[in-house]
């Protein structure tokens, strides 16, 4: 017989996204970190220095770029911070907030029905 351990309640770091203010777990958000150096992404979330995270969702970033990065790190951004951001944000998807891998099903397409071509309403 195997003891399993009870389930403990994990408490589940929380964070604003600086764009869009929603309050996610630490872990979907992107953490930026203000270095002497400007503003870099901290894929690890432990660089030492004022952090700010944003969805990896490019409306976020956008939002961020016009002042809310800036007002969370306490800082101006640079002509190079803002080209650094640039950069990830162009890389990242256009409307997809990250909450969580969702596992994709696979669709088989069926006969007599319109294939999925309209797009959907966002929530
Ligand atoms: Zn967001």
């Amino acid at each position: 017989m195997v003891k399993k351990p009870t389930k403990r309640v994990k408490h589940i770091p929380q964070r604003t996204c600086v764009g869009c203010r929603l309050v996610l777990p630490k872990r979907t958000l992107m953490r930026l970190v203000r270095t002497p150096e400007g503003i870099r992404l901290d894929p690890g979330g432990k660089a030492a220095g004022r952090g700010a995270y944003l969805h990896n969702q490019s409306s976020c970033w956008e939002r961020a770029l016009k002042g809310a990065l800036a007002n969370a790190l306490k800082m101006e951004l640079t002509e190079q911070d803002r080209e650094y951001l640039h950069g990830i944000m162009v890389s990242l998807p256009a409307d997809e907030p990250a909450q969580g891998l969702q596992p994709t099903q696979d669709q088989k397409p069926q006969k007599g029905l319109k294939p999925p071509t309209g797009l959907k309403d966002p929530a």
